[in-house]
C-alpha cells in the first residue's frame, strides 16, 4: 500500500498531472498594525486566497469573505500550521499564512520552509512566494526619526527555539561592535526576567545617555513610543509587553530636541572610530 496520502494519489503523474491537482501558497507579511502599512501585493495575496491560515489575532485583522476559510491557530505551534498550510495547497487550495510584520522576520516564512525541508516530497513541486511586510523594527524607526541610519542588527530575546547563552553571546558582540540592536520578542508571561538582563549588559557597554526606543504597538490605534536613556531603560524593563519592539542605540545615536514635540532618534550615517579603539587600542 502506498503511504502517500490520498490527496496524492497520482502515483505515475509526471509533472504535469502533479502540479495541476495542486494550489499554491504564499507567505503574507501583513505588517506592523492596521491596513494602510499593508503592502498592495501582499493585498492581492489575501483577497485571491481560498483558504487564511495564521494565528487567531491576525486573522482577525483582514475581513471576511464567503468563498475563503480562515484556520486559525494558537502563537506557538508555527510548525504544525506551516504543515497543514502546505497540506491544504497540496490539496489544491490558494493558500495564504500569514505573519505580522514580515514573514520572513522572526515569523512564518521560515517555518513554512523547515516544513517544507522536512516534509512530504510532493510539497516540493508546489509554487510558493513570500510577500513581504513592514517588520517592526522598521515601522519603530520610522516613527522614532532615522535610528537605523547606521549598521544594525536583530536579536530575538525568545529562549523557546534557542539557548539563553546563544542570546547573550550575540548580544555581547553586537554591543562591542557598536550596532544599533533591535530586540524583537523581548518580554513575555513566560519570560519576564530577560529584557532586564539584556539591557543590564547593554549598560555596561554604552554610555548612559544613550537613547533606548520602547516602541509599543507601532501601526495600531494603542501605539506607543518612549525615547528613555540607558540609564533609566533597565529600571523599564517590566514596562514593556509582547507587542514591544526594543531599540538599543550606538554609542553614535543621538537626540535633537524640539519645543513641543517628540525628541528625534537617530544614528547619523558617517562612523570615524573603530569599536575597538578604546578597548584594544586600535582605530
Ligand atoms: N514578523 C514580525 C516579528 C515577529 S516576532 C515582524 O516582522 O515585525 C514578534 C515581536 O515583534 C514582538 O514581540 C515585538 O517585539 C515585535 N512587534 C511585532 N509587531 C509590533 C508592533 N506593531 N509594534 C512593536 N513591536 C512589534
Amino acid at each position: 500500500m502506498s503511504e502517500r496520502p490520498i490527496y496524492f494519489d497520482l502515483p505515475d503523474a509526471g509533472p504535469t498531472r502533479l502540479s495541476a491537482g495542486l494550489g499554491s501558497l504564499t507567505v503574507v507579511g501583513l505588517g506592523p498594525g492596521e491596513a494602510h502599512w499593508l503592502t498592495p501585493a501582499a493585498q492581492h495575496a489575501l483577497a485571491s486566497a481560498s483558504d487564511l491560515v495564521g494565528y487567531g489575532p491576525y486573522l482577525d485583522r483582514i475581513p471576511d469573505r464567503p468563498d475563503c476559510v480562515k484556520h486559525g491557530s494558537d502563537n506557538r505551534v508555527e510548525l504544525d500550521r506551516a504543515r497543514h498550510a502546505l497540506g491544504l495547497a497540496a490539496r489544491g487550495g490558494k493558500v495564504a499564512v500569514v505573519s505580522g510584520g514580515d514573514p520572513g522576520v522572526f515569523a512564518m516564512a521560515a517555518a513554512v520552509f523547515e516544513a517544507l525541508e522536512a516534509g512530504e516530497p510532493t510539497w516540493l513541486a508546489l509554487p510558493i512566494t513570500v510577500e513581504p511586510g513592514i517588520t517592526a523594527m522598521l515601522a519603530a524607526a520610522a516613527k522614532a526619526g532615522a535610528p537605523l541610519g547606521g549598521d544594525f542588527c536583530a536579536i530575538s530575546l525568545s529562549d523557546n527555539l534557542k539557548p539563553w547563552e546563544v542570546i547573550t553571546a550575540r548580544l555581547e558582540a553586537a554591543l562591542a561592535a557598536d550596532f544599533v540592536i533591535s530586540l524583537y520578542n523581548p518580554i513575555s508571561k513566560a519570560r519576564p526576567w530577560q529584557l532586564g538582563a539584556a539591557l543590564e549588559l547593554a549598560a555596561r557597554h554604552r554610555p548612559p545617555e544613550t537613547p533606548v526606543i520602547f516602541a509599543r504597538a507601532v501601526g495600531r490605534r494603542d501605539e506607543a513610543l518612549r525615547v528613555l536613556a540607558m540609564s533609566e531603560a533597565v529600571a523599564a524593563a517590566e514596562t514593556a509587553d509582547m507587542a514591544t519592539l526594543v531599540m538599543i542605540g550606538a554609542s553614535s545615536t543621538r537626540l535633537i530636541e524640539r519645543p513641543g514635540q517628540r525628541p528625534i532618534v537617530y544614528t547619523p550615517r558617517s562612523v570615524t572610530k573603530s569599536p575597538w579603539a578604546t578597548s584594544q587600542g586600535r582605530t
